[in-house]
């Protein structure tokens, strides 16, 4: 099975028909803005959905598929637990095979650091009454019986699973199609016009669609369309690398990470694999100008990332961060972010693999890929609304862990939009806290 988002995205430049109104108009069709149309046409109103690229043709189909309750933010368990529940249901939903399954998902300790820090987390799960648990090492070689070298036990959470990317996001998308939703890809939103500041339409490469509310589920251009509207979002990309095997017996058919590779279980017998803890980090501009925002997160996870000074610094620098309605956008001339994967980290993270887990010796690989993940200062997604621009919701910056609580928190925006009681509390996914992360890091800076 090819992931789709990997074959390169030729452009329709025919111009398309666009509806003339509709309720909502969601902007992006990865994992949160399909699953907000979805639940939004099972409330009964109308959704467009406008994708620049192509369904899911970015993180949503790139990502290693693991759903995952264990290791989260305390802020977003709640969201996690309630994602769960909704994964467990997404096949009945959609009516299609998602690759969903509860296969348990397991995180090596390589030493009593990593015990004490999952023993520290391990606390906020039982506050939700979470099955995670640690493994000591008798308990971890029973399980593992072929595992290689030292390895003090791990965290363990039975009800956590896998999904397949090359699937969910195609499976929802349909189901949303058969209820009357609207996908239109090829079609990038340029801008967003207001009317005595509230949403009136939207205006798109192909023409305007007037709406009362827009659901901005940009991933990680969120930033940059932001921007026309005079919101500082403040996000940055890091490249991730990941590769697929063939079909392979014998590995687990569980999820599982050390601190330098991660693999799961694909539902076409084959291994998605990646080195953990090793993305790279263009320098391009915003990284001067969002410094001390993401200074705090740089010295505690500094050495997971890999800086790299290459061209894109002077294309983002020469990249217009405001554009006018009839305009061609950034969104038009890139579909879509198809970064090269390094295969420097891959060929690390196999190897790293193989040490531990010998079943992989002799297993072929298939496919490798990059993609650009969106990050918030703290790591996780900011979904609010906007107080100058009344029916806009934003939902960006899932941080690379927005695949398993995508319907969670597509739920919660389709709560927003149709002012139901939310799923989970609103609170930590605020924009605001991200603001005041920024002055209180630059104070702590300036000492
Ligand atoms: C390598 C990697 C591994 C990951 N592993 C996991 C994992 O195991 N578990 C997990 O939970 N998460 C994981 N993630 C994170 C997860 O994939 C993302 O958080 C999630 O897919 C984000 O979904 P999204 O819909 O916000 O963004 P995306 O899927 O990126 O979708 C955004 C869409 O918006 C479109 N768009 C942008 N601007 C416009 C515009 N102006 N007009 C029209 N369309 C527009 C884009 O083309 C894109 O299709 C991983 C990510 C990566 C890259």
């Amino acid at each position: 099975m090819t992931d789709p988002s990997i074959i390169s995205h030729q452009t329709n430049q025919t111009p398309k028909a666009i509806p003339a109104r509709a309720d909502v108009v969601v902007v992006g069709a990865g994992i949160i803005g399909t699953a907000t149309a979805l639940f939004l046409a099972r409330r009964g109103l109308s959704v467009v959905v406008c994708e620049k690229g192509h369904v899911a043709c970015e993180q949503s189909s790139r990502n290693w598929g693991w759903v995952r309750k264990m290791g989260r933010d305390p802020a977003e368990i709640p969201m996690a637990i309630a994602s769960a529940k909704l994964w467990a249901g997404m096949n009945a939903l959609t009516g299609i095979e998602t690759g969903y399954r509860e296969t348990g998902i397991y995180y090596l300790c390589k030493d009593q650091k990593d015990i004490q820090k999952y023993e520290e987390w391990l606390a906020f799960a039982k506050q939700h009454d979470l099955d995670s648990s640690l493994l000591r090492q008798s308990g971890l070689k029973e399980r593992f019986p072929t595992l290689k070298g030292h390895w003090e036990g791990a965290l363990f959470t039975k009800s956590d699973g896998r999904a397949e990317p090359s699937m969910a996001t195609q499976a929802i998308a349909a189901s949303l199609r058969t209820r009357g939703g609207q996908i239109i890809e090829d079609c990038a939103v340029r801008c967003i016009e207001t009317a005595a500041g509230s949403v009136h339409s939207v205006v798109t490469e192909h023409g305007e669609i007037r709406c009362k509310s827009v659901v901005l589920a940009t991933g990680a251009w969120t930033r940059l369309f932001c921007s026309n509207l005079g919101i500082d979002f403040p996000q940055l990309k890091v490249i991730g690398s990941v590769m697929r095997t063939q079909r392979v017996d014998g590995p687990p058919e569980c999820a599982v990470a050390g601190r330098d590779f991660a693999f799961r279980k694909r539902l076409d017998g084959g291994y998605t694999i990646a080195q953990k803890n090793a993305n790279i980090a263009q320098i391009v501009p915003d990284s001067f100008r969002l410094f001390f925002q993401f200074l705090p997160a740089f010295r505690s996870e500094g050495n997971e990332i890999r800086l790299r000074f290459s061209s894109q610094f002077f294309r983002e620098m020469n990249t217009p961060k405001r554009w006018r309605s009839d305009e061609v956008t950034p969104f038009e001339t890139t579909r879509v972010l198809n970064p090269k994967p390094s295969e420097k980290i891959l060929s690390e993270g196999l190897s790293n693999l193989r040490k531990v887990f010998p079943e992989f010796a002799n297993v072929k690989l298939e496919e490798s890929w990059g993609c650009a993940i969106d990050v918030t200062p703290d790591a996780v997604p900011v979904i609010d609304t906007v107080d100058d621009i009344s029916g806009l919701v934003i939902a960006s910056g899932f941080s690379g862990h927005g695949f398993g609580i995508g319907p969670g928190a597509a739920h919660l925006v389709a709560d927003m939009v149709t002012a139901q009681k939310p799923i989970v509390p609103l609170e930590p996914f605020k924009l605001a806290r991200l603001r005041k992360l920024a002055v209180s890091s630059m104070e702590k800076a300036r000492g």
